[in-house]
């Protein structure tokens, strides 16, 4: 059996299939598979194609996955493989071969569906009837700069989606109809929660209200992700190179960071990409005795990091962004513990959000690595204990650790199935090396310590994204920026409005009262829209009763309920984080 992915590869060359035999003059660049299909790059040579196309291009398709059609692999020495593309008179397969001439290859593989040839590595399925036929839809149309570079010509990215069978393509589907209802970048905007704007691309705007859900959110996190023993810290936002150089991002990270020169003290600058080195720096200001490990350093200040524009979104794809960062500065023997209190807090994290923990990849040792390897032998038998501990399952992805250490990640499920990589815990061998830092061992020998580089929440911006799309907008009591609206039926009323509002208040509750001149119904409907937790209208009839008459969110019918007991069901909410 074929993997998804080898479907999905399949495909593109389908597609380029169906393609150049209703555009003979079109132009490959190169077809992919992706997280949810596939994708090609083609040059339609000045043709201009619409969405009745992409239809017939699919239905062509159809008709060669039908045929039973065989994938065939030929080689070609270089110089034919040249000599093909040109004959083709295309330009982009002539430019991959090339490149591959100059890294040595010299022979190269073609793969051919039916009539059509097409350069690549493989692998594909073996015969088109792996496929099944309603199994793929294509989704749309876009530009895509050849090699994602803008100075490049502009070609069409046709894209496709594909699963094993149909019915997990339909669910798929209703998933992503259901995604776009609830898209945070249109309810950041009804809900007047942040802004973008083109002055800053990358760079959310916090309003008022969103500031609101950021500050509660990094209360939560003061209280939990970081919590006892962690101590927080702010470094500066700005940093001299040599720092950058001497934690490796200068050389291996700077194309993602914002950089600046000083010209007074003709000094070259960079823009935090990341806390670590600063919190490297606090670390080695002290002698350390082995006693005081682990020391948890935490910092939520801004980060910038220069993602490209054609890739930004929202709030989950940003240039300016936040996290709940901590650096542990540890002893080996205390990585078991610090790992098994860390998963219990994921736990405990996505528990309150209603996150699902979805999937969880320990990724080991790759062929070139850094330390000794009884050290990392340890270490991730550490990891897997303490995920074993935490009766957590998890993948392991042999091999594909970063040459400084083991991680940890872990994807949760929202509310409608899509699936996020929010937290990741990384083992550090390099930094504290890079940066000498040691610690007095018992015997009064100096040791260097190991660094845990954590974020469970991820960046504060992304995860801000990720639960109003999770919500839908209608956020846990303790999260919403306005907990409950009072509506005054007419101005008389407004006095027992702000009575009301003074007791909520008073206990520490978000109320905003409308008092504009609106109908009834018009307020009613507002509050509905701002997806307000508790509505409560005020008229003749409630400003002289004793008991309060109340809307919940979502309900149709009011309830009655007395103060006292209004206010203890919200604080008991709020405390409770629901
Ligand atoms: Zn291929
Ligand atoms: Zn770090």
């Amino acid at each position: 059996m074929s993997t998804l992915e080898t479907k999905r590869h399949s495909l593109a060359h389908l597609m380029a299939a169906a393609v150049k035999e209703m555009w003979p003059q079109a132009k490959l660049a190169i077809g992919p598979a992706i997280d949810n299909g596939f994708y090609y790059d083609i040059d339609f040579a000045g043709a201009s194609i619409n969405d009745t196309q992409l239809k017939e291009i699919e239905k062509k398709m159809t008709h060669l996955v039908k045929q039973n059609l065989e994938f065939t692999r030929t080689e070609k020495n270089i110089e034919e493989a040249l000599a093909w593309a040109r004959a083709e008179k295309d330009p982009y397969k002539e430019e991959i071969i090339s490149d591959l001439k100059e890294k040595g290859e010299t022979t190269v593989s073609f793969y051919t569906v039916g009539q059509f040839t097409d350069l690549c590595r493989g692998p594909h399925v073996e015969n088109t009837k792996e496929i099944k036929p309603h199994s793929f839809k294509l989704d749309k149309l876009a530009g895509a700069y050849w090699r994602g570079d803008e100075k490049n010509k502009m070609l069409t990215r046709l894209y496709g989606l594909a699963f094993d069978t149909k019915e997990e393509l339909d669910e798929y589907l209703k998933m992503m109809a259901e995604a776009e209802k609830r898209d945070h970048r249109q309810l950041g905007k009804d809900l007047d929660l942040f802004m973008n704007h083109e002055l800053a691309p990358g760079m959310p705007f916090f309003l008022p209200k969103g500031m609101i859900l950021l500050q509660e959110l990094l209360k939560f996190v003061r209280s939990y992700s970081y919590g006892d023993g962690y101590y927080e810290v702010r470094t500066p936002q700005i940093l001299n190179a040599e720092l950058w150089k001497i934690s490796g991002h200068w050389e291996h990270y700077q194309e993602d960071m914002f950089c600046l020169h000083h010209a007074e003290d003709d000094i070259d600058l960079g823009i935090k990409p990341m806390n670590c080195p600063a919190h490297m720096l606090i670390f080695k200001r002290d002698l350390h005795s082995y006693k005081e490990l682990p020391l948890r350093l935490a910092e939520t200040t801004t980060l910038y990091r220069n993602e490209k524009s054609g890739t930004l979104h929202g709030l989950t794809r940003v240039r300016s962004l936040s996290q709940d960062d901590s650096h542990i500065f540890a002893r080996p023997d205390q990585i078991l513990d610090e790992i098994s209190t860390l998963l219990d807090k994921i736990k405990m994290i996505y528990r309150v959000f209603d996150l699902e923990i979805d999937e969880i990849h320990l990724s080991t040792r790759p062929a070139h690595f850094l330390g000794e390897k009884s050290v990392w032998d340890e270490a991730e038998a550490n990891l897997k204990q303490a995920l074993e501990k935490a009766k957590l399952a998890y993948h392991i992805n042999e091999g594909d650790g970063a040459f400084y250490g083991p991680k940890i990640d872990v994807k949760v499920k929202d509310a409608i199935g899509r699936q996020w990589q929010l937290a990741t815990i990384q083992l550090d061998f390099q930094l504290p090396q890079r940066f000498a830092l040691k610690y007095t061992e018992a015997d009064g020998s100096a040791k260097t310590p190991v660094v845990i580089h954590r974020a469970l929440l991820g960046s504060m911006e992304r995860f801000l994204g990720v639960i109003i799309e999770h919500y839908a907008g209608a956020f846990p009591l303790w999260l919403s920026p306005v907990q409950v609206k009072l509506i005054s039926v007419a101005k008389t009323h407004l006095p027992a409005c702000q009575k009301l509002a003074n007791e909520l208040k008073e206990a520490g509750i978000r109320v905003e009262i409308d008092e504009n001149n609106e109908t009834v119904g018009n307020k009613i409907r507002k509050a509905i829209k701002e997806k307000v937790p508790y509505m409560l209208v005020i008229g003749d009839k409630e400003a002289a009763a004793e008991k309060l008459v109340v809307r919940d969110r979502g309900a149709k019918e009011t309830r009655e309920i007395s103060r006292e007991d209004f206010l203890k069901e919200l604080t008991d909410k709020i405390k409770n984080y629901t």
